[in-house]
């Protein structure tokens, strides 16, 4: 979690730029900014890096994402398919612009499946919200596939996969619009935050102006401008955009960082007979966020966390049993427990939440664990970490006897 491990001079100096000034707000007062616009910097900070056409940073990656499908085009009755697991937000942000969420299976690269994809398709799905996970990328060439012959729209969520990419582009870019967050546990932080991309200048207009209530933005005249459409208030602070842009600065050193360092735990962890990787379908592409361990199966994934435990090796997550990740903890979803009333309590649902079977995405998240990379670990955490994990794996594989 590199936001949280590297603050310092470059953030306190864009933040006191603003502080300055007093001008803590995105748009306008031309004069009294003296030319500080952290949030388009923050945007143009993005675009190096995901060599984005269009980027437009909002409030948090949520935010970024329910832009991201109202831009798109995806509203009230249109079936979305989604993975089971994800951050909720994906789903909340599905829900919340009316749409249906309409589950499929994850396969290995812990994204959403081309297989999984067609066996869910309905005449009324609409689009599917990829959300690449865990640092990685999903099997873009086979979902793009499906995408195109079924004439369904892409859209991405790639919170937790900033500086990914497939072949050579960034994911987010995938899609029609696509959506990064830059909340406190991602590889850089605005505090909160969110970008979403773009190469369709169509969906950047109907995102920049749906994100704060449909103001066009023409002009210096706030409030008096035009209002093609409604929006909501989406918009980012210029003092969280402005953390944003000192952290989005150094994510390419971070990167370089934890891919040597994964590289480093993969390599002596690979040795241990029992344990595989998740599957990247592109290596080279990984912003090596996470590394993800398979145990041969949940049985002995959830030995392995025990010995972990009893260890102390903190910095590791087992979605399988964690709160936020996985279809298994989501019973409000399930049970449709909401504030009010939502789009999707009003038609009837191509799925039954209690009762769906993702046998594959079960299997695969029970035996996952996924290790948190740190940019700042030093060659002996790195071999010291690697011993612990590797003497818990070995003891949680031991044959059991009596
Ligand atoms: C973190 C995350 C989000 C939400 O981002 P916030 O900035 O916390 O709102 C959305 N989708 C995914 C996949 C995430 O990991």
């Amino acid at each position: 979690m590199p936001g949280t491990e590297l603050f310092g001079e470059e953030e306190r100096k864009e933040v006191n730029d603003v502080m300055q000034t007093g001008i803590l707000m995105r748009y306008n007062h031309d004069t009294l900014r003296h030319n500080h616009w952290k949030a388009r910097e923050f945007e143009e900070e993005v675009k190096k890096i995901t060599g984005a056409t269009y980027a437009h940073a909002v409030s948090s990656g949520s935010t970024a994402i329910a832009t991201a499908l109202a831009a798109a085009g995806i509203g009230a009755g249109d079936e979305v398919i989604v993975p089971p697991f994800t951050f909720i937000a994906s789903i909340e942000a599905v829900l919340f612009i009316g749409a249906i969420p309409v589950f499929a299976e994850i396969d290995e690269t812990l994204c959403l499946s081309a297989e999984g994809i067609k066996k869910v398709l309905t005449p009324k799905t609409k689009a599917v919200c990829l959300v690449h996970m865990c640092g990685g990328m999903a099997d873009m060439d086979a979902i793009l596939n499906v995408c195109k012959r079924q004439g369904i729209i892409l859209v991405e969520d790639a919170g937790q996969a900033f500086a990914a990419s497939y072949k050579g582009k960034q994911v987010g870019l995938f899609g029609k619009t696509g959506s990064y967050s830059f909340d406190f546990f991602k590889i850089a932080t605005a505090g909160e935050g969110g970008v979403l991309v773009t190469n369709d200048e169509k969906a950047y207009q109907l995102a920049e102006t749906y994100s704060d209530h449909g103001h066009d933005h023409k002009g210096a005249n706030r409030g008096m401008e035009q209002h093609p459409i409604l929006g909501f208030n989406y918009r980012i602070s210029e003092l969280n955009a402005a953390v944003g842009v000192a952290q989005t600065r150094r994510v390419p050193m971070i990167v370089k960082k934890n891919r040597f360092n994964k590289a480093f735990l993969m390599n002596a962890l690979s040795e241990i007979p029992g344990i595989r990787f998740s599957r990247l379908p592109d290596p080279a592409g990984d912003s090596a966020t996470f590394l993800n361990v398979f145990l041969p199966d949940t049985e002995a994934a959830k030995r392995t966390v025990e010995e972990l435990n009893k260890a102390n090796v903190g910095g590791f997550n087992y979605w399988f049993l964690n709160m936020y990740h996985f279809i298994n903890q989501w019973d409000h979803l399930k049970e449709m427990r909401t504030a009010s009333k939502l789009t999707a309590q009003l038609v009837p649902l191509p799925q039954d939440y209690k009762k769906l079977q993702l046998p594959e995405s079960q299997e695969v998240i029970g035996k996952l664990i996924s290790f948190g990379i740190r940019c700042t670990w030093t060659e002996q955490e790195l071999k010291d970490l690697a011993a612990k994990i590797s003497a818990c794996v070995h003891k949680a594989l031991k044959p059991i006897t009596a």
